[in-house]
This record gives structure tokens, sequence and C-alpha cells, in this order.
């Protein structure tokens, strides 16, 4: 999957923009899961072509005095780890300094950069636009995030300039795919390096480098499974890595590329925004979810310790809550190989297949017992369920009047559904529809 970088200077419209690139299948998206929580990590589709897309600023509070060195990293990372790069500047404002600033380093790499200007809605701003060809980046694009205008030819643009797409959904050899992901220190190499018995990870600070995901094939316990790596190479002590931005950025590559991701959180922290970003980015590619909390060799215990940390993890996690949640250490190797083996499991849930008819026999008679409540003196009658062929595990359920059902019945059906088959760490899809 391709990722598209959103870049820029406070207000310039990147988020108007970013919000115009998702709308469409970001609406089709939260009306299934009920959740809205992000604002800056979508998916978008233009002429069949599929891509990420990530607004750099939306991870920047209060943006406006923000430092000029905040969003040269930004950009610097933006520049690592998306595939295209989309600078947007402001008609009204001109050429400042800052945008001279990001031009500068965008003009020294060979990725593909997309100059757009916003706030273009007339024929005098059109003339006016011409003076960001100082910027030395070449053709621009000019478009109105206000009224949508351009918009269509960006995006043509805009899917014109990304890469082939090399990440298959589905490993040909089948091998689970684990990503390892989580807040900068919260030991995720430890971990991997705890696992597999090699140190592997080179630290370098050459500026600008970029590794594609690698996966690498392992055995270890008696499971074969292949590591999904893109931290690999990272700038020696050069960025500030505790804005959520870094860790998002960083994970996204490797999540997408994987199908499962072991979220390493650290329990002196407890599970914090970035986290829950992270855990979000994961439940939105229907990645399957394992929850390691790390470093379990500090916390001082009782008898309550462990339940009551679980708990106050699964509140964060609302809605999907049905996630195993280990307590590890990579230091004292304290169940890494519980861990690797609740990730197989989590791999083999989601690539099961419930039969049609077992599906049927089980939660037919469920439904009929909780039948969907009547909705203006009307009753929905469910005749039929089936598991769609699709590569996560997504169910559609048949009958008379899919409209009248609506999302507490669907979170019923789902817990049902989780508390009857292994579906434990992986998101699920339930679809009313009529037969
Ligand atoms: P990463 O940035 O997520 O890859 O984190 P690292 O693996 O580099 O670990 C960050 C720091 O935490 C290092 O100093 C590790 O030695 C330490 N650390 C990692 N795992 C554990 C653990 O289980 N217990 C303790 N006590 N320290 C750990």
């Amino acid at each position: 999957n391709n990722i598209v970088a959103i870049v820029g200077r406070p207000n310039v419209g990147k988020s108007t923009f970013f919000n115009r690139l998702i709308k469409r299948r970001e609406a089709i998206v939260d009306a299934v899961s009920g959740v809205t929580r992000d604002r800056n990590y979508g998916k978008s589709e233009w002429n069949g072509k599929e891509f990420s897309v990530i607004d750099t600023g939306g991870y920047i509070k209060g943006s406006d005095d923000i430092f000029e060195g905040e969003i040269r990293r930004q950009v610097e990372l933006a520049i690592d780890e998306a595939d295209v790069i989309v600078f947007v500047v402001d008609v009204e404002d001109g050429i400042t300094p800052m945008d001279e600033e990001v031009a500068k380093l965008l003009r020294r790499i060979t990725k593909p950069i997309l100059l757009t200007v916003n706030k273009v809605d007339n024929a005098m701003r059109e003339k006016e636009a011409i003076e960001f060809y100082n910027l030395g980046l070449g053709d621009y694009h000019t478009f109105s995030g206000m009224n949508g205008s351009g918009t269509g030819d960006l995006l043509d643009k805009l899917v014109e300039l990304l890469p082939e797409d090399k990440a298959p959904e589905e490993d040909e050899d089948g091998l689970p795919r684990f990503a390892v992901v989580g807040r900068p220190n919260a030991g995720k190499s430890s971990f991997i390096n705890a696992l597999i018995g090699e140190d592997r990870f080179v630290v370098t600070d050459i500026a600008g480098t970029t590794r594609d995901a690698i996966d690498t094939t392992y055995n270890r316990f008696g499971f074969d499974f292949k590591l999904v790596d893109t931290a690999g190479i990272r700038r020696k002590a050069k960025v500030k890595e505790d804005l959520e931005f870094y860790s998002v950025m960083r994970s996204v590559r490797a999540i997408e590329h994987s199908d499962i991701c072991i979220l390493v959180i650290d329990a002196t922290r407890g599970f914090e925004g970035q986290d829950q970003s992270i855990f979000w980015l994961a439940q939105k590619n229907r990645k399957g979810v394992v929850i390691l909390v790390n470093k379990w060799d500090l916390v001082e215990k009782d008898t309550m310790t462990t339940k009551n940390y679980e708990a106050r993890i699964r509140e964060e996690l609302e809605p999907f809550t049905d996630v195993p949640i280990l307590f590890v250490s990579a230091l004292t190797k304290q169940r890494l190989l519980k861990a690797l083996e609740t990730a197989v499991e989590v791999f083999e849930n989601r690539k099961q297949r419930i039969a049609t008819s077992k599906l049927n026999e089980i939660m037919l008679p469920i439904i009929e017992n909780n039948p969907p409540p009547a909705l203006k003196g009307k009753y929905v009658k469910i005749k039929f369920c089936m598991q769609l062929p699709t590569p996560t595990p997504q169910f559609v359920f048949f009958c008379n009047l899919p409209q009248y059902v609506k999302d507490p019945y669907k979170r019923f059906i789902e817990n049902k559904m989780r508390s009857i088959f292994n579906l434990s760490g992986v998101p699920i899809d339930i679809y009313f529809r009529k037969k």
C-alpha cells in the first residue's frame, strides 16, 4: 500500500485537503466500526488506486506557535516514510520563509512531490499562484479547500505519481507476518532481539535513507513467521521521538505490510495516546493485534496488579476490547514463548473460515431469540448469514430491512460471535444486506 504524506506549515489547509481525500471511504468505514477517533490518518481511493494518507500537521496541537524546527523534522520524516509528498501552500500568504525552508528540503529528494496551492477560488488568485514557481519544485496544482474545486485534477495527478504497489495483501508462502510496533523505548528492539536471539537493529545517522519493509523468515520455538521491519534504520538521537507523530509515521508501513501487530507498551508508563493511535491504526487496517505489556519486571506486584492493569488497558481499547494482553519482559525473557504462541493464534483466528452451515446453525437461533427491535412497527427478519471470502473475517446477514438494523444490534451480534468463535485479537466486519 502506498503512503501519501501531506506537509506544509500550519494553517495552510492541510487538514481540509486531507478531509477531502478521505471523505467518502471514511464515511463507509466509520459507519461500520463506529469509530471516528483519528483525524490524521485515513485510506483513500481514486481511479481504482488505493493509498493511505497522513496529515502530518494533524499531530501538532495548537499548531500556531509551532517551531520551525518541528516542521522541519516532520518533513524529514515524511520524506523517509512516504511514497508521495503533497506540499500544501497558501496563495493568500504567498511564499513565506517557512515555505522556503520546506521547499529546500524537498528539492533535495527524488521522491515525487505534488505542490498544491490552496485557496485558489477565482481567476485573480489563479494568476497570483504563479509566484510559487519560485519554490523551485516545478509545476504546481491549484485547488480550493473551501469549495473543493481542483480536487479531482489534483487526485488524478496524485495517483499518477504513486509507484506500482509492491506489497501483496496476502503473503505468498502463507506465513504469518508480524509487525512489532509501539512507542519509542517501549522495548520493541529488545523484544525482537530476545525472541530471535541476535542483534539485528542497525542505528545509523545517514539522513534520508529509506529502507523498505524487510520480511525475514524465522523459526523459533517451532513456529515459522516473518518479522516486518521498517524501523531498522533510525535517525540517531536527532528527533524528539516522543511526538505521537513519529511512532505513528514509523508504524504505518509496517502495519500495512503485516498480518498481525504486536503492540509493545511500556509497563512503567501505561497505555498512552501514542499506543492508542497505533492500536487504532492496526484496527483500521483490519490487522490482528496482540498487546504486550513489556518491562513487567520493573513493576511492583501484588495479587491484583495484573488484573487491574489489564482492566485499565481494556477500557482504553473500547469498543474493540477482545484483544490478548500479555505481561512480558524482554529483559528476563518472561513469557516470550507465550507471546509468540498468541500472535500465531491470532493469525489463525484471522484466517479462519467458518462454514456457512455452522454459522447459520449457531447464529440463527440466537437471532430468533433476540431479534432486532422493531422500528416504526416493522420487524426485521434475518434469514441467512455467511462469511465473505475476504482476507479478514467479514460476515453478511441477509434480511428484509437492513436499514433498520442499528449499531447496538450490530454490536450485540459481534459480541455473540466473539464469545462463540475464536476471534480474539481480530477486527471483524458485520454487514446487513437485503437478499
Ligand atoms: P524500542 O525503542 O521500542 O526498540 O526500545 P528498546 O528495545 O531500545 O528499549 C528501550 C530501553 O528499555 C532499553 O534501555 C532497554 O534495555 C529497556 N528495556 C527493554 N525491555 C525491557 C524489559 O523488559 N525490562 C526492563 N527492565 N528494561 C527493558
